[in-house]
């Protein structure tokens, strides 16, 4: 990343004043490793939120993907229905279990994964005799997906559902926090998440049985001895009490981060009202989103391109990204199957994310939105 003073970055960390007392307290009482009592004090704060039976905190939103497709039984040689439409870190803990990633594809109301693809690839992988073991599906940029539809086709088929909510912390679907719909739900808290604990994750599940089996991986799997003992293979994914600490004093100011990015989506929409070409994605009906991202999409027949603009903005200094290129297209996933119609490849042929952070200013944001509307027009 090109760093120069006065920088507008897309996603930064925002603290709230308490962490520092957390973690404070965590260096006065010498628990400065991975135990310690911010971390069941951050696992309960996060059941309390999102109105979960138990939480799992962990290094990484990547290693409580990795978790849950553990503790769900995947299999290798198993195929994980997995959206397309996504970050990297969604894919990979397929490949670490040695399962296959069946891709899917999203539709054009939230992005996220499209039911009639759902519905069309697990009708195809039947009829080729193989039953998907898994559905992994995504909140792209805070954005429910349509939970409604989804869950019933998993519940058709009895196939269980992992919630990739890594982006979506306190959005919300029919009055219900995003991660609570399927068997087990995933957060990350790295630092351009909308609260961070530097680097971190969790995974919330109403399963005492998936938690605890979580929580024993997590830690490497030591059998109940006196001695260390290991009858399966486990992974060092536990959370320090340090990051636990930043991640309790996060997770009070949540709420008002998420107001804080539906705000900056807002003024976003004020912004380019009147400009033909530029459209932004609106809340379906039932989806309360946390505004992670503000993205946009540029329409072609204006002539101008997501990579038009990115040359522009990063001209004055400004940081902005093309949409998540989906992993059907990605080399690394060459020759996996694929199901959908080509909607998560317009998206990323015409989209962008703009500088979002809870603590862009309004002078900041307007610059941004200026030079938008400067480069449209040139
Ligand atoms: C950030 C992210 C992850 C991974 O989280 P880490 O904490 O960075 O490992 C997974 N999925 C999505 C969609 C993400 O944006």
């Amino acid at each position: 990343m090109m760093y120069r003073p006065g920088r507008i970055f897309l996603s930064v960390p925002h603290m709230g004043g308490h962490e520092r007392n957390y973690v404070q307290k965590a260096l006065e009482d010498n628990w400065v490793t991975t135990a310690g009592p911010n971390i069941p004090g951050f696992e309960h704060d996060i059941c309390q939120h999102t109105n979960s039976r138990h939480a799992v905190v962990v290094n990484s939103g990547t290693a409580a993907i990795h978790l849950a497709l553990r503790v769900l039984g995947i299999q290798p040689g198993d195929e994980v229905l997995c959206s397309t439409f996504t970050f990297v870190a969604t894919a990979n803990p397929i490949l670490y279990m040695g399962a296959h990633p069946v891709f899917v594809d999203s539709e054009s109301e939230t992005w996220n994964m499209s039911p009639e693809a759902l519905q069309q690839a697990i009708e195809d992988r039947l009829r080729l005799g193989k039953k998907p073991a898994c559905i992994l599906l995504v909140h792209l940029y805070g954005m429910p997906a349509k939970m409604k539809e989804l869950l019933e086709i998993a519940e058709h088929y009895g196939i269980p559902v992992i919630e990739d909510a890594a982006e979506a912390l306190g959005s919300r679907y029919g009055g219900h926090q995003l991660g609570t719909f399927g068997r087990i739900g995933v957060f990350s808290f790295n630092g351009n998440k909308i609260i961070t604990t530097s680097g971190g994750g969790a995974l919330i599940t109403n399963d005492e049985d998936l938690a605890k089996q979580a929580g024993f991986l997590a830690a490497q799997a030591k059998d109940p001895a006196p001695y260390y003992q290991h009858s399966q293979m486990g992974y060092n994914y536990r959370m320090s009490n340090i990051s636990a600490g930043i991640g309790r004093g996060q997770i009070e100011v949540l709420e008002q981060r998420v107001k804080q990015r539906r705000e900056i989506f807002r003024m976003y929409q004020e912004h380019f009202r009147h400009t033909e070409g530029i459209s932004l994605l609106a809340e379906p009906k039932a989806c309360f989103s946390n505004r992670w991202l503000t993205t946009i999409l540029i329409d072609p027949a204006t002539g101008k391109t997501p990579e038009d603009l990115r040359l522009g903005l990063e001209a004055q200094n400004i940081e902005v990204r093309p949409l998540w290129k989906p992993m059907h297209l990605q080399p690394l996933f060459a020759g996996a199957p694929y199901y959908g119609n080509g909607t998560s490849d317009s998206l990323f042929a015409t989209g962008l994310c703009l500088p979002s952070s809870s603590s862009l200013t309004e002078e900041e944001q307007a610059k941004v939105a200026g030079t938008i509307l400067k480069l449209m027009q040139s």
